[in-house]
């Protein structure tokens, strides 16, 4: 038995969150997502509007069965903790209720603020990451982790990416 936890990335990798964000974002007229003071500004503009958060949290759906799977990985007592960035307090709330509450998750859940990195964190000490971020993962690894990027739109999994939570299970 291992003492190594698998860190699940939450947006983008549980729920389809980053995407409902990246929409409002856009609804909003700031439409370049390449330009960091573009989220700056949204992000300020959530905390003046924290429904946001419950619009793009509360209402997104499981991204290729990863809740349940999740569920399924803390029956079989596999050690999972979830590493999630948060850019505000609100935000942060939004996630423990839903993953709490609403999911009836149980794992730790470790919140990375605005301008610190995951494997800043959580030393990654030859742990695994599973994140939709390749520059998450890169970090990750050149800091002694292992890591996949997730990946929900491909066909199958390769040495790199994953589409599903699945393989997990099977470990
Ligand atoms: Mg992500």
């Amino acid at each position: 038995m291992t003492k190594d936890y698998t860190f699940i990335d939450f947006d983008g990798v549980i729920l389809d969150s980053e995407k409902r964000m990246l929409e409002r974002k856009y609804n909003l007229g700031l439409c370049d997502h390449e330009n960091e003071s573009e989220f700056d500004t949204y992000f300020e503009y959530t905390n003046l509007h924290p429904e946001e958060w419950k619009y793009i949290i509360k209402e997104a759906k499981s991204i290729n069965n990863s809740v349940e799977i999740i569920k399924e990985l803390e029956i079989l007592k596999k050690k999972i903790a979830i590493l999630t960035k948060i850019h505000t307090l609100q935000e942060m709330r939004v996630k423990t209720e839903v993953l709490r509450e609403n999911m009836k998750i149980l794992c730790p859940i470790i919140f990375v603020p605005p301008g610190i990195k995951k494997h800043q964190i959580i030393i990654p000490n030859n742990q695994l990451l599973i994140d939709d971020s390749k520059n998450n993962i890169k970090w990750w690894i050149e800091n002694g982790g292992r890591g996949l990027i997730f990946d929900s739109t491909i066909k199958s999994d390769t040495k790199e990416k994953v589409r599903s939570l699945e393989f997990l299970i099977k470990r």
